[in-house]
């Protein structure tokens, strides 16, 4: 018993470092595809036709131009954000905040507790860790990559060497929109050459730019497509207040933390509309809104209830 625990617990840590490695890589190669797209987009096609061509051939480069370099800076902001974001750790001795009108009483201690229910049944699904040993604040779950536990986690992100959970998920949203948008425009951008590349016309160029803006297009497609993807699964997410840990287990038809969709929204992106596309929050808003500290998260009134 204990051997085949250890070989699988060593399996394991091998699997989590192997993510850790893979992680620097793919940041290296996010850099790549901006470098790749920027130097087709900007070098290449946009910037030189800036000054050649008709009026509106230069008009249509400067839009390109303009656009391209806004969302690089959003998408870059939005990225490194994410990254460097502490995504939210428990305090060292956490307890729940008691509310003795409601009837709750004092948690029992690690210790005291046994394993096998909640340590608070009365509502708030407040766990045990046994490999931090320490209680679990509601929506806190242990990832087996950073090896601690994360507030309100939705996943271990190996393309942002992060977990994504309550102080960084907005930051994870914004890089994932601005992403989108930037690969999008780089593809549509890209597609006249695309074409050109296919048809039996001239194309200007050296050998070496023509493969550049091949690769820049195919890579740009294949992101904004699968980007596409991700985006549509967390708008659902976002609107139902669940993370993607919670969607795969929660059972019940009734969510406890849907508070309906505008509300949800501003669970994550906080309540001043000046911050909503930026990967930040306003003093305000992290004053007044208790759930952008991660470890409270109000609930439909009566939830508990309809939940046990
Ligand atoms: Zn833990
Ligand atoms: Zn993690």
């Amino acid at each position: 018993m204990y051997r085949s625990g250890a070989v699988m617990a060593w399996n394991v840590f091998k699997f989590c470092t192997a993510l850790r490695a893979m992680g620097s890589i793919l940041i290296l190669l996010v850099l790549c595809v901006v470098g790749v797209s920027y130097y087709a987009v900007v070098l290449c096609i946009y910037g030189p036709a800036l000054f050649e061509g008709s009026l509106v051939y230069s008009l249509t480069a400067l839009v390109v131009f303009i656009l391209f370099h806004f969302l690089l800076v959003m998408l870059l902001w939005s990225y490194f954000t994410v990254i460097f974001t502490d995504p939210g750790s428990v305090p060292p001795n956490w307890r729940p905040v008691l509310d003795e009108e409601r009837g709750e009483t004092a948690l029992l201690t690690g210790a005291e507790y046994n394993g096998t229910v909640p340590v608070d049944p009365t509502n708030r699904r407040i766990w045990f860790c046994w490999k931090c040993n320490q209680l679990k604040p509601p929506r806190c779950h242990h990832c087996s990559v950073c090896g601690r536990c994360v507030l309100k986690m939705d996943h271990h992100c190996v393309w942002v060497v992060n977990c994504v959970g309550a102080l960084n998920y907005k930051y994870f949203l914004l890089f994932l929109f601005y992403a989108f948008l930037e690969t999008s425009l780089v593809t549509l951008s890209l597609l006249p050459q695309f074409i050109a590349f296919f048809s039996d016309g001239e194309i200007p160029g050296a050998p070496g730019m023509l493969v550049t803006t091949f690769l820049a297009f195919v890579l740009n497609l294949a992101f904004a497509l699968s980007i596409l993807g991700f985006l549509i699964m967390h708008i659902s997410l976002v609107a139902a207040n669940t993370t993607t840990i919670e969607a795969y287990e929660t059972i019940t038809p009734k969510w406890l933390y849907d508070l309906g969709q505008k509300r949800n929204f501003e669970q994550v992106f906080g309540m001043d509309k000046r911050y909503w596309f930026i990967p930040a929050y306003s003093e305000e808003d992290i004053r007044r809104m208790p759930v952008l500290q991660g470890l409270e998260y109000p609930s439909r009134p009566n939830a508990d209830a309809q939940e046990l």
